[in-house]
This record gives structure tokens, sequence and C-alpha cells, in this order.
């Protein structure tokens, strides 16, 4: 079930995030489901995230939610845990939308950033509940979800709870919050759903007033996800894919998972797979390749699988190694020029400063080189970040979080040949 997701230009997947309790669950229940929540969030369940399926085996399917559109009717789901009605949604939609929880529980943070950082996520809806108005988290959320470059929706949520004054309230502050970051605020309420169809985009952020107990709003995000394009692109056609779990199966030896980031793998190919500590590469052939548990021939940008090696000891390859063609000429780096912005941060940030950086799915400890010695909290500047420990295959355009305990700012890499 579900392994078609992920994959068909008529399925987006929504990516959501939001402090916890500022009801992304509940929202996203009703969506699916159609239905009024009762203020006790009974919709909510839909983005119930367990642990253990989070870690699960080669195929994993990171997706939660799901409800979808014929040409004339929406699709909803009726019970999140019966995986029955998924496939129902699935099969009845000509179009789907499917939520993917990023960053709601803190614990998991880190994984949920190791495993999404290189997701194919098309959008990203973060909730601000009326009363609180936004928190820390929320700005941190926000960044990660500006990290990944995507295009996101503000839903205020729990509007139904606050008078008008305070929602305007809350509403000013997420536009001062976005326009700290650079981005240009689109309020749906004074401006309409179909202007911020097209004008959505990473730099103008559309900000929507929401109840999941009055389902106001839930008509414009409806047509907001009914239109909206798909945005991850095919934009190289050479397979690439950042290892995320490596383990061993007896009889079968290394396997190394994760999502294929572009273009496509077959059983067979010869591959290479590194770096290795010394920045080596290592030849490989794929041995077979699962998805969904089910052995498969080829897979290809978006999927999530397993791939056995032949050629590489499980102890030799580890998350945050890169799997790409025999025949490319690939180099690994120490360090790198990016340009980082810091969101949250108590001081400037001077030489020397150490954060742990989430690339692709690394996860390391680097030392920052201001170019121009310091970054101020809330500005733009340009380093070199360095690695402390290792090298790995680093491109340019890549985006970053680092994080010293809470995520302290996103970066894109500018240049790796220094
Ligand atoms: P999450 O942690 O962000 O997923 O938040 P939940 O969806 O679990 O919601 C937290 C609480 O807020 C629950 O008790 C919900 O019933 C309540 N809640 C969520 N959305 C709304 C809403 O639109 N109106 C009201 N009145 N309560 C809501």
């Amino acid at each position: 079930e579900g392994s078609m997701l992920n994959v068909d230009d008529d399925h987006i997947v929504v990516g959501t995030a939001g402090h916890v309790d500022h009801g992304k669950s509940t929202l996203v229940g009703s969506l699916v489901t159609g239905t009024a929540d009762d203020g006790q969030g009974q919709t909510r369940g839909f983005l119930d995230v367990q642990p253990h399926e989070v870690e699960r085996g080669l195929s994993a399917d990171l997706s939660y939610a799901v409800y979808g559109f014929t040409d004339t009717d929406t699709v909803h789901m009726d019970n999140p845990h019966r995986k029955s009605d998924r496939a129902r949604v699935v099969e009845e939609s000509d179009r789907l939308v499917s939520f993917v929880d990023t960053v709601g529980h803190e614990p998991w943070l880190r994984t949920t950033i190791r495993g999404l950082v290189g997701q194919r996520l098309d959008y990203g809806l973060l909730v601000v509940a009326a009363d609180d108005g936004p928190t820390k988290t929320t700005r941190e959320h926000l960044g990660i979800l500006l990290a990944m470059e995507l295009p996101t929706v503000v839903a205020i949520t729990k509007v139904d709870m606050v008078d008008t004054d305070r929602v305007a309230e809350v509403e000013r502050a997420v536009e001062r919050l976005l326009r700290d970051v650079g981005r240009t605020p689109f309020l749906i309420e004074r401006h309409g759903v179909a202007a911020a169809v097209d004008e959505l985009s990473d730099s103008v952020v559309p900000i929507l007033r929401t109840s999941a107990v009055t389902m106001t709003g839930l008509d414009e995000l409806d047509s907001m996800f009914e239109s909206l394009p798909k945005t991850t692109n095919h934009d190289r056609d050479d397979f690439r894919m950042y290892i995320d779990r490596t383990y061993s199966v007896t009889g079968v030896g290394a396997v190394a998972s994760g999502t294929v980031g572009s273009g496509s793998v077959e059983a067979g190919d010869e591959l290479q797979i590194g770096p290795m500590p010394d920045g080596s590469f290592r030849d490989v052939e794929v041995r077979s390749i699962e998805m969904h548990y089910h052995r498969v021939d080829r897979a290809e940008a978006g999927r999530i699988v397993g791939i056995a090696l032949k050629g590489v000891d499980e102890e030799d390859i580890e998350r945050g190694m890169a799997l790409l063609p025999a025949e490319n000429d690939p180099t690994a780096v120490r360090s790198f020029e990016a340009e980082i912005m810091v969101l949250n941060h108590p001081t400037r940030i001077r030489d020397g400063y150490e954060p742990v950086v989430h690339l692709q799915t690394a996860s390391e400890a680097v030392i920052f080189h201001p170019d121009e010695g310091q970054l101020l909290p809330g500005d733009t500047g340009t380093a070199t970040v360095e690695f402390k420990f290792r090298q790995y295959l680093v491109e340019e355009g890549q985006r970053f979080v680092f994080r010293e305990g809470q995520s302290k700012g996103v970066g894109t890499v500018t240049d790796v040949t220094t």
C-alpha cells in the first residue's frame, strides 16, 4: 500500500510543522476527513508518528495522511489506521495530497531533519495557534522549511478560540517573522486564494486563518492543494542517493537505504560509494533493490529504497555517504563556502563557532570561519564551513540546517572548491 506515493506528478507531498499543540494534527485530520473537529481533537491522529515507523526498515513510508481529488469531488479518508482506507483514497483519486510530519516532535527533530532534508517535499504547511501566536519553535520550524526551500503556507489555527483583534495581532506577528527572514507575507484574507496560488513561492508566503472546529479556511486549503503544481523537479538525471541507514542482511550482505535523490538505479548497476574516511570512493555493484518490502528491478527519484551492495562490507559504509554512478568523478571535501542566515542565536557568531550541521543525511560537527570575522543574529553572511572530523560529498546549492541544542540557522553551499 502507498508504494505509488511520492512519485507521480499528480501527487503533491506537504511537510507539516509547528509548535506542539498548535493544532497541526487536528487541522490535517479535518482536511483529510472533510469533517469538523469537536474541539477535543477527535480528528487528530492522522499525523501521529510512532518512532518505530520512522526507523522501520528499508521502506518506511513517511506519509501518514492522504486525501485526494477527482475532477468533481474531494476524496476523504475515514480512518487513518486502516490501510484499506488509504488504498481506496489512492485508487479513487486523480490527484493526491499527502502530509508528512517534518518537525513536530522535538525529541525526534534530529531524526526528521535527517530523513527529510533529502526528502522530496513539494510544500510546507506551518501552523501557528491564534491564542499562543508564534513561538521560538515556530521560528525554528520556519527556518527549517525555508532551508529546504519549500514554498510554505502559514495557517493561523484555532481562530474560533479568540476574537478577531487577536487574530489580526497574530497575523501581524507572523508577517514580522516572515519579513525578518527575508520573505514576503501574503494575506489570503485580503487577496484571496486564487492570487495566493499564483504568488506562492519560496519567497512569498501566504497566511491563512483557519479553524478545524468551524472549518474556517479549509475550503481555501482544499482549493490550494487541488491546484498547486508539483515543485520537486528532475533537474539532474544521474543517479544520486545519500545514505540514511546501513545494515547487513544474512545471505545478502551490506544494505544501504535512503531516498533516491535523482536519476534511477537498477539491479546490476555499477556504482561507487563514499567518501571513505580517507576521501576515497569504493566501487560497488547493485545486488538487489527493495521498496516497501518488495523486490524491484529499478527505482526512481523520490522512492525510499534499500539497496543491497556487492563489493563493500556493512562496517565500511555509513549514514551521510553517497551512492553515485561508477563513471562519475566525485571529490570529497573537508570544507566548503556557504551563505549563512542566523535565525536564532543569543550573540554574534565568531570564528571558531562549532555547531552540528545537518546536510543531506549527514549530521556532523563543523567549525565556522565567517568571512567578515562574525555573523550577526537575523543577518546573512558568508563563511567557510569546515568538517571537524571527516570529509563528505558536498555540492553547490545544497541546503543545510545548523544546530546547537536548537536550530540556530540555515545555509546554502555556494562553493566546494575551497
Ligand atoms: P498538534 O500538537 O499541533 O498536532 O496539536 P493538536 O492537533 O493535537 O491540537 C491540540 C489541541 O488543540 C487539541 O486539544 C485540539 O482539540 C485543539 N485544537 C486544534 N485545532 C483547533 C481549532 O481549530 N479550534 C479549537 N477550538 N481547538 C483546536
